[in-house]
């Protein structure tokens, strides 16, 4: 599985320990679909030179295609490194979709829905869910 070797590749990267076991998440930015030559990114301030974060769309450099932030996302892949609560350690790549997931409070009990991604332990089937994606 490719591995990020700086943050400027990445949309997205986190690494977190609960209940669900530890998980790795790292999302790659893609490259532009209507030219292919350079990676989206957010656009940047032409005054400031410094990248707008905070920007609801992505943006080609090359060809000023743009993409709403949501749907950009969702159209990239997670690449996941996770140990389950069972103790299995797997890799595994899956649509970097969020849907809303459900997820039990473990101090109340009571279950909230969270937007996040899951998926299954290679090993033993448990279901992992990696909530608050942003
Ligand atoms: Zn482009
Ligand atoms: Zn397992």
């Amino acid at each position: 599985m490719r591995k990020p070797k700086s943050m400027s590749e990445l949309v997205y990267h986190t690494r977190r320990k609960d209940e669900f076991g530890t998980v790795r998440v790292w999302v790659f930015k893609e490259n532009c679909t209507e030219c292919g030559k350079v990676k989206m990114g957010k656009p940047v301030n032409p005054k400031t030179g410094k990248v707008k974060s905070r920007s609801k769309e992505y943006v080609c450099s090359e060809c000023d295609h743009s993409v709403e932030k949501e749907a950009y996302e969702d159209s990239l892949t997670a690449s996941i490194e996770y140990t389950c609560p069972e103790g299995h350690s797997g890799e595994i790549e899956i649509p970097f979709e969020r849907r809303k997931l459900t997820i039990k409070n473990l101090n109340t009990g009571k279950n909230k829905r969270k937007p996040g991604v899951s998926f299954n332990c290679k090993t033993c089937d448990f279901e992992i869910k990696v909530v608050k994606l942003k």
